[in-house]
């Protein structure tokens, strides 16, 4: 689907929003946060920081070096000394390991099938929230602002982030799009294994089903991609715009 903003097409309303902003979202699989985050940021002119990219890569990583990964110490090390490198433009994302371009390997099923085992590691988590918020107080220090996403990032990431956004859809609605992405018709039971379990096991460490206190809830089950990219611009206009909501 061709997406309603680019680097060359940006918001009409780009003008007023107050900028570094950091916009933070999350949301469970299948909820459309990747491609939304990262039209909204193309939209806005802002960094993107997916951060699923991250847990990904270093399971890309961990695999590739026959890394154990219930050896919850070899994997905390690995995330310690992995050579990971993350694009921020919106435009043009990708991940590295060392000098290997992972951006696709790391959409393959083994890698989704395995990424939880990793994300469940406290201290992996410890180390990757250090870079993320790296990553976005560099956004910030720039004057650039940027949108991140992920699981944990309106709550432990970026709790003080101004516009803080939880994109939700229900089960089948999640479902649905994760078989389309794999080019299915009927629901298979590795699309549910991605969604389902991933998401059960991935909830032991992060809540990303509930809103925290301050954070918006955005339902795209009924919506199409521009429509839902289109909600959380305005949830960003209200909470980060010069002008009052509803003014323009
Ligand atoms: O968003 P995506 O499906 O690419 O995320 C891949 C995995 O990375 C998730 O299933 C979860 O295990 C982990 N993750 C996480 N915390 C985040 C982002 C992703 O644990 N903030």
């Amino acid at each position: 689907m061709r997406l309603p903003y680019s680097p060359t097409r940006r918001h009409p309303r780009l003008a007023e929003l107050s900028v570094p902003v950091t916009v933070a979202i999350d949301g469970p699989s299948g909820s459309g946060k990747s491609t939304v985050s990262r039209t909204v940021a193309m939209a806005f002119d802002l960094a993107y920081l997916d951060t699923g990219a991250m847990f990904r890569a270093l399971t890309w990583a961990a695999l590739d070096a026959g890394t154990d990964l219930s050896d919850v110490g070899a994997v905390a090390h690995l995330a310690r000394t992995a050579p990971l490198r993350q694009s921020t433009d919106p435009g043009s994302p990708g991940v590295w390991v060392g000098e290997r371009n992972v951006s696709r390997a790391i959409r393959e099923s083994r890698i989704s099938a395995a990424v939880s085992a990793v994300a469940t590691n406290l201290d992996v988590r410890g180390e990757l929230a250090r870079r993320q918020q790296e990553i976005i107080a560099q956004a910030s220090a720039t004057g650039r602002g940027i949108v991140a996403e992920g699981r944990d990032i309106t709550t432990v990431i970026a709790p003080d982030a101004p516009v803080r956004i939880l994109l939700t859809a229900d089960e089948e609605a999640r479902l649905r799009r994760r078989q389309r992405q794999t080019g299915g018709q009927q629901v298979s039971d590795s699309t549910r294994d991605e969604v389902l379990r991933r998401d059960r096991d991935d909830s032991t460490v992060s809540n990303f089903t509930t809103a925290a206190d301050g954070v918006t809830t955005i339902d795209t089950s009924d919506l199409d991609l521009p429509g839902s990219v289109e909600a959380v611009v305005q949830v960003v206009l209200a909470r980060s715009g010069r002008t009052p909501q509803g003014a323009a």
